[in-house]
């Protein structure tokens, strides 16, 4: 079964070394998020056997049970909406919350985080309804407020675009959080180093165009059910 999931694991590996290449960028200024949500514990193991340290999980309850079950030592980042009412739970299980889309959020998360907390803000940049996300005007409030917390640690942006087949279509949605990223360090003095954009389909893109942390379902467990 592993060898299943190192041949996956090695084509992913592919994908993002060339597009590494292709933008001029070194291989390291990418991280590679394995998303096991929907997954089972052994899916996790599986791919921690394979190497893999970093993961992500959508839904708190997912994680709340899954995640007692999994190796020790590795990294469980947030990547779904998360309630306010659940930032406890949390940050008690995740080392990194990718998605943090309001100020009452933020706010929920330092007053529960024990240590620092790093997280990114979700924007939404295409300003599609059905989305999460802050709007783009909204987010420079919101580093402000985060510069004054003793926990939280805004270490940059994410988005999901809306989904399009053609991942050229999708692009400029990802130059968008990156041209915004550079105007709102800019404008705040604030370091955003992270820029966690880029799914299965579409990594080569979100990677010419920035992205430090890919966030890969699919194309590493195979399909969700
Ligand atoms: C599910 C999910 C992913 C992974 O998507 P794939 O297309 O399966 O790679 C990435 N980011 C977020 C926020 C997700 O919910």
């Amino acid at each position: 079964m592993c060898r299943t999931f190192a041949d996956r694991l090695n084509r992913v590996e592919q994908r993002i070394a060339s597009a590494c290449e292709k933008a001029g960028r070194p291989r390291d200024s990418v991280r590679l998020l394995a998303v096991s949500k929907t997954k089972p514990p052994e899916a996790v193991r599986e791919a921690a056997a394979c190497g893999l340290r970093l993961f992500g999980e959508n839904k708190v309850q997912e994680a709340q049970s899954k995640i007692p079950m999994c190796p020790a030592g590795l990294e469980w980042h947030l990547i779904g909406h998360l309630q306010s009412n659940k930032a406890k739970v949390a940050a008690h299980y995740f080392q990194m919350v990718h998605s943090v889309d309001s100020l009452k959020l933020l706010q929920a998360l330092e007053s529960h985080a024990g240590t620092a907390l790093p997280v990114l803000l979700q924007v939404n940049v295409s300003g599609e309804a059905a989305k999460f996300g802050m709007k783009p005007e909204e987010v420079a409030g919101v580093i402000e407020a985060a510069n004054q917390m003793q926990k939280i640690e805004v270490h940059g942006l994410m988005t999901i675009p809306p989904f399009s087949p053609d991942p050229e279509k999708t692009r400029v949605h990802f130059s968008a959080l990156r041209k915004l990223r550079d105007q709102l360090q800019e404008e705040t003095g604030t370091p955003l180093p992270e820029l966690s954009m880029g799914m299965s389909h579409d990594l080569e893109v979100a990677i010419e165009e920035g992205s430090t942390w890919v966030r890969i379902g699919t194309d590493l467990f195979g399909a969700r059910g």
